[in-house]
């Protein structure tokens, strides 16, 4: 694709990136086949190559409109047109941008601002968060069935195993995740100290900054990049093995500090050291596939039907990992379509757009039951709740399923 940048954005690190991956894009359309918002809504501007075409007028210097802010607003930063594209477009960063150059030219209403305010402090500061969960737990009891799908009911943690083995790898705890299902982190734990593996936390560390910069908060996304990495880098230094992440949105985000922070001459080569040592879990695991083997006690079948995130499959571009564990562990898989189809949660879009995200949920969930399994299991928060509230059978993280499914050590 031609590009004439404009002279604001030309020979600037953004536009420099952008031209980069615009020039890539050859206008084929094999995208459109799997975007979800196009696969829904069937415009043309609600697919990638229709908002590419919008970010290269923007950049070109076209003044971006409301209807513009809502094309790029409506796209579910899924990736799956990454995936899809035979060119190697990069969507996602080419997004980052145009949806900064958008956001600060059109701006948005006073009620939008304080909907977008209130997500960035109430569900990036757990204290906040925790709170407000807790109290909606304590009156669960009294409200009414659409109300108490959102609220998940209090949840027991299970036990943490002390460290004790030589081998260290760290664990981002996550913002939500503790609340919701604090679980997660200790099965985690668990499985790990099974193997060899003690799973330490470093409790500077905290929300991985996915939140603020998808919703175009990038300074504050930053400044959580940089205050994990502080909270991390002494770690790696004594020796931790890696960075693990339970939530593969919060993974996605991790592994691109590096990229996040490449013109920060303070931080760019530590923040392309954590990237490097962050791992999901099911990375870890399959690489200590035989250990797990060893210790599977093969439980009576259960039916599961799996829902890779499109952080886990999209963002960092790994497949069947998960798969393979559940199924070495004794687990039927059940088949389930469209794969690759965002399920609506995407971060706070089942938020923002509550109808969208509403429909995908849907038929993410038609397509999972398709196969009459017992459970659901994922491999992100953000898709566990969003699948829950609607799901008349339980959704779990896999490592939980793992967890019960392991003999002791
Ligand atoms: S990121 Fe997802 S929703 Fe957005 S354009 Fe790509 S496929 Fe469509
Ligand atoms: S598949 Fe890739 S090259 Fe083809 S239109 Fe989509 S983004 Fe452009």
């Amino acid at each position: 694709m031609q590009t004439h940048l404009a002279d604001a954005f030309r020979d600037t690190p953004d536009g420099d990136t952008a031209e980069r991956i615009l020039r890539n894009c050859v206008h084929c359309g094999f995208c459109l086949a799997t975007c979800p918002t196009y696969q829904i809504l069937g415009d043309e501007l609600d697919s990638p190559r229709g908002r590419i075409y919008l970010m290269k007028q923007v950049l070109e210097g076209a003044t971006p409109t409301a209807k513009t802010q809502l094309h790029l607003d409506r796209c579910l930063t899924c990736r799956s047109c990454e995936t899809t594209c035979p060119s190697g477009v990069e969507y996602g960063k080419l997004l980052d941008i145009g949806r900064h150059i958008v956001e600060e030219t059109v701006g948005r209403s006073v009620s939008e601002t304080a909907t977008r305010s209130a997500l960035k402090t109430g569900l990036g500061t757990p204290l906040l968060f925790n709170t407000a969960l807790k109290f909606g737990q304590s009156v669960r009891g009294l409200m009414p069935a659409f109300l108490k799908t959102s609220i998940p009911p209090a949840e027991a943690a299970g036990d943490w195993p002390s460290p004790r083995h030589a081998r260290r790898m760290l664990v981002l705890q996550g913002c939500v995740q503790p609340g919701l299902k604090p679980n997660i982190n200790t099965a985690t734990a668990r499985v790990l100290d099974r193997i060899g593996i003690s799973l330490i936390t470093a409790s500077e560390a905290g929300c991985c900054g996915a939140l603020t910069h998808h919703l175009n908060d990038t300074e504050a996304g930053l400044a959580a990049a940089r205050r994990n990495i502080d909270a991390w880098i002494s770690h790696l230094d004594a020796g931790v093995e890696a960075i693990v992440m339970t939530a593969s949105g919060c993974g996605v985000m991790v592994k691109d500090y590096g990229w996040l922070l490449r013109n920060d001459a303070t931080y760019a080569e530590k923040a392309a050291r954590v990237s490097t040592a962050t791992k999901d879990i099911s990375e870890i695991l399959v690489a200590e596939r035989e250990g797990l083997k060893a210790l599977a006690a093969r439980p009576a079948p259960k039916r599961i039907a799996y829902h890779p995130p499109c952080t886990l499959q999209h963002g960092q571009k790994l497949s069947g990992g998960v798969e393979s564990l559940l199924t070495d562990a004794g687990f039927e898989l059940t088949p389930v379509a469209e794969k690759h189809l965002c399920c609506g949660s995407a971060g706070t879009y089942s938020i923002l757009q509550p109808k969208l995200a509403d429909q995908l949920k849907a038929r993410k969930l038609g397509h999972l039951q398709a196969g009459s399994p017992e459970m659901i299991a994922t491999a992100n928060i953000g898709c566990l709740a969003h699948l829950q509230s609607g799901s008349p059978i339980p959704v779990r993280h896999w490592v939980e399923i793992l967890d019960s499914a392991l003999s002791p050590s």
